[in-house]
């Protein structure tokens, strides 16, 4: 991969060629506290965008998957029904996103795009994004104490999935080249040539911030032959399920969490729309049927679906990407502390109890 050497004043010289290609390009900004969001770049704002900053808590899953769009339109003229399909096709790009959040994006492009159905709503938006990762090496302000990228193998360096790679030298910043639509940006003679010295300073901040995050997700891997084993204890998902307040948090914040539903809205005597929507396996309705069964009512039967689903090996198989990118997002709104990071812990803990093999001394 091709990389070059930007100086930090002409960092944002990156939005301005997207924005000349005739993108919307979406950037991150802090607002109060640790209220940070994603927005569209303005003339007015642009000088606002901030590289270090905490993730915002509201993914950029939602450029590729809005958490409400309209399928398509039904109007009724004279007697004749007719379907009519809403597609969007935008040409975006979005700035500062973090590695966590790439694999998300990764994760969806797997799930909609990846086997025999391509769904072709995902595919337009896709078709026309492009993205530049900014690695986290800010230790203060862009990782947060439930950040476990290290253990999910998905950061703080992304190695694939965007079209440039920013990373902070301190007076530089280094941008790596993903794609050839990338690579193209190169030709402004904005970018410098970087030396094997460059390459140096990365792998050493690179290895320095890896050893700054906080969490303790080591337990991963087990928990991962634990879930697909089958090997969880019941009164484990029971306490997890104890502990749920049914809210949808965890799956609204997700990079990498799929579910939708669907519904149709009456828009006038003659018109309807079919409009998908973000759904969440924690929430009651997500498994009832038609006809008022159902097969999940009890909140621990949908909080170890929701597990099972991320970790177990059946779904990372046949994705060949896992449903969780380590970005401690859910760990961080969940009200009952049973966040990503708390339930590998708790069922490694309470698995780790049964499985030991103690000796007998008779
Ligand atoms: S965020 Fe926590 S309390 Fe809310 S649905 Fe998810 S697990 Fe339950
Ligand atoms: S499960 Fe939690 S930690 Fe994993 S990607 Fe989703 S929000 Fe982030």
């Amino acid at each position: 991969m091709k990389a070059r050497i930007l100086d930090r004043a002409n960092v944002l010289k990156i939005v301005d060629l997207l924005r000349e290609q005739g993108r919307e390009v979406f950037a991150p900004f802090g607002g109060r506290g640790r209220d940070t969001f994603f927005d569209l770049v303005t003339n007015d704002n642009r000088d606002q965008i901030e590289i270090h900053l905490p993730n915002p808590y509201y993914p950029p899953k939602r450029f590729l998957l809005p958490h409400i769009e309209r399928l398509f339109r039904i109007q009724r003229t004279n007697g004749l029904i007719q379907i009519e399909p809403t597609y969007r096709e935008p040409r975006r790009a979005i700035f500062g996103i973090r590695s966590c959040d790439l694999a998300g994006i990764w994760h969806l492009d797997r799930f909609y795009l990846g086997r025999e159905y391509r769904d072709v709503y995902y595919e337009k938006r896709r078709r026309n994004l492009f993205l530049v990762n900014v690695v986290c090496t800010d230790v203060e302000r862009d990782i947060d104490d439930d950040c476990f990228c290290v253990c999910a193998d998905t950061g703080p360096a992304a190695r694939d999935h965007f079209d440039l790679q920013l990373m902070d030298l301190g007076d530089e910043f280094m941008v790596v080249a993903g794609t050839p639509e990338g690579e193209a940006l190169f030709a402004d003679p904005v970018f410098r040539k970087a030396s094997p010295n460059h390459v140096e300073k990365r792998r050493a901040i690179l290895s320095a911030v890896r050893k700054r995050f906080k969490v303790a997700t080591s337990w991963f891997s087990a928990t991962v032959r634990y879930v697909s084993l089958g090997k969880v204890m019941e009164k484990t998902w029971e306490e997890v399920g104890n502990r749920c307040l049914e809210c949808g948090g965890c799956s609204y914040v997700c990079p990498a969490c799929t579910c939708f539903t669907v519904s149709d809205r009456q828009l006038g005597t003659q018109e309807a729309e079919r409009v998908r929507i973000w759904d969440a396996c924690a929430l009651g309705g997500f498994t009832r049927m038609a006809g008022g069964h159902n097969p999940r009512k009890a909140v621990h039967d949908r909080r170890n679906r929701r597990f099972f689903r991320k970790l177990a090996h059946h779904f990372i198989q046949r994705e060949l990407s896992m449903a969780c990118a380590g970005c401690g997002r859910c760990a961080e709104v969940c009200h009952g502390d049973v966040g990503m990071p708390s339930v590998v812990e708790m069922i490694r803990r309470a698995s780790a109890e049964v499985d030991k093999h103690e000796p007998v001394s008779h």
